[in-house]
Parts: C-alpha cells; structure tokens; sequence
C-alpha cells in the first residue's frame, strides 16, 4: 500500500468526484478520493462502511492542520503502545497490526468567546493566636501557651471578564470529545486556511455531530476554563464554596480538520474495539487497551499471596 505524504500532487484528485462514506455502526461520515475506498471504518473497524449520497448543508471546514507525522513514525508509536500495554490485555490484541493505522482528518470545532463570570466564595484569613492550656506533667497539672492557627472566613463576590480562546471540541460522531481531549494539545499557531488541496491522498469525516451538540460541548469546556481561571485568581490563604455562572458574548465557531492516526482492531464479537489513536502534528498517543479479567485476577492473587506469606514469615519470625 503506497503511503500517503502530504507532498502528493493534489491536481489530480481535484477533478475527480469525491466519494461519500458512512459507516453504520458508529456514524462516521467518510469523504475521501475513490483511490483510498475502504470496507472498513478507520474508528470502529466495523465492515459496515457504505456509500451515502452527499450530505447538504454540512460546513465546509475553515482551517486545517497538516499532518507532521509519517506512516512510518505513526506505526512505531503504536507498536511501542500495544507492547507496553500487552500484560494485561486479551490475547486478541497482540495479533493487532500496527501498520493497519489510517490518518484522518478528524472534524472539530475551534471556538472561542468573552465570558463574563458572576462568582462568590469564602476568602479564607490566617491569623495566629495564642491559647493556653493545661498538660499534666511529673503528675502536676500545668499551664502552658502555644500558637494556633485559625481561619477567619469572610464572603466575596465579584465579576471577572476574559477572553476563552482556542477551545477545540469535536465535531466526530466516530472520536469522542474525551478522547480528543487526550491528544490535545496541538500547536494551533500551524492551522492554516483550509483548501481541498491540503487534504489530497487523506481520508478525512465530515462533520457527523450536529452544530448544536458541539455547541453545547464547546460552551462547557469554555465555562469550566473559566472556573479554572477564577480558583487561581481567589484571594487570601484559601478559599471554599466557589460558585460560578458565565455568560457568554461573541462566540466564534469554526468547523476544523485535525490530524489524527487511527488504529481501530475489532478483537472480539463481544466487545468495543480496541483503539489507538496517535496526534499526527505531536505524536502523543492515547488508547485503552481492554484487560482480561482472567489475567488481571491471577496478577492480583499473585500480590495477595506475596503479601500473605510475607506476613506469615514476620509474625512467625517475631
Ligand atoms: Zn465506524
């Protein structure tokens, strides 16, 4: 299989009519050249990818990030992945292969906002006192001091305004949200103006997730940043019951493509599939590796029984 590079010439996918994908188990919505039509979905690795007629109304990605990473180097750190992770995990898994990772062009949404927060709190104060008290010594009460200290709590409220900015969500029904959090960050300074041409020899997902849902995941990641901001930015020794509502003011919202490699091995009927998922701009890798429950519980028999006998010679030894 040839290897996709960024340096392909673009001139001759241009002309040619993109194919529509959808794949029927986890929703992903495929758009790539004829040449790379695939059966299987590059998330769930279900054999149930068909052909869709062009979706209307679906928006255009705004800005694209390139792919740094190669085929090659995206393999590598899967496969160091899977053998780090290869003790527990059911046997399936080992026969997993690397060289299988796809890149997508995974559809995000970059938002951004002024948030202007409402917030109260207490403000802890420490202060010293000192206090006696009586201790019996040599069988005689006595009288001593000593210093103590103690928080003075008082209420404040205020309003705190700030730009949340560079807020990425997805817009994948095929990745979820948490996981694009676990390849975060990418140097967003690399984004640049999205062209067809960018995205020639990729596959890449149209946005399957409504603008709505992402707009909801969006503005939530934006307030909890907020919250983020708002305990650094607390006064006095400490703080508790920080509470906090956001309104929101000139949102942006732009559909984005990310680049991401995909390893997606069906391993059981039974199960989700494993996968693995590799920043194509960073390198960072994130995947959960599914664990036999048979070798988890012989490992943690193993450590009781280590435990048991090391008790066991301790107290007979005493
Ligand atoms: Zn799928």
């Amino acid at each position: 299989m040839a290897e996709p590079t960024q340096t392909r010439q673009p001139s001759s996918s241009l002309t040619e009519p993109l194919l529509h994908l959808g794949c029927q188990s986890c929703g992903a919505r495929l758009v790539l050249e004829p040449a790379l039509r695939t059966t299987r979905c590059p998330y769930c690795a279900a054999p149930a990818v068909v052909e869709r007629p062009p979706v209307a109304g679906v928006p255009e990605p705004v800005f694209a990030l390139g792919f740094a990473l190669t085929h090659t180097t995206a393999k590598e750190h899967v496969s160091r992945w899977l053998r780090s992770r290869s003790r527990f995990t059911r046997s399936g898994i080992r026969s997993a292969s690397p060289g299988e990772v796809k890149g997508v062009y995974v559809p995000a949404y970059l938002y951004s906002v002024l948030a202007q927060a409402r917030y109260r709190a207490s403000i802890g104060e420490n202060y010293q006192e000192t206090e006696t008290y009586t201790a019996t010594e040599n069988g005689k009460t006595v009288t001593r001091t000593r210093t103590v200290t103690r928080t003075e709590w008082r209420p404040l409220e205020g309003e705190l305004s700030g730009y949340v900015a560079d807020v990425l969500v997805t817009a994948s029904k095929g990745l979820q949200n948490a996981e694009l959090e676990a390849l975060e960050p990418f140097d967003l300074r690399a984004m640049a103006r999205y062209t067809p041409a960018l995205i020639s020899g990729w596959m890449a997902e149209e946005p399957s997730l409504t603008l709505a849902e992402c707009q909801a995941l969006a503005r939530k990641e934006a307030v909890d940043r907020v919250g983020v901001k708002l305990t650094r930015f607390m006064p006095g020794d400490s703080y508790r019951g920080l509470e906090h509502q956001a309104r929101l003011e000139w949102e942006a919202l732009d559909v984005c493509l990310l680049p991401v490699w995909v390893l997606a091995v069906k391993y059981a009927e039974d199960a989700p599939p494993l996968r693995v998922l590799v920043n194509g701009q960073t390198g960072a890798v994130h995947g959960k590796a599914p664990s036999s429950p048979w070798k988890v519980l012989v490992a943690v028999l193993g450590v009781l029984l280590v435990l048991a006998m090391g008790w066991l010679l301790t107290s007979g030894g005493g």
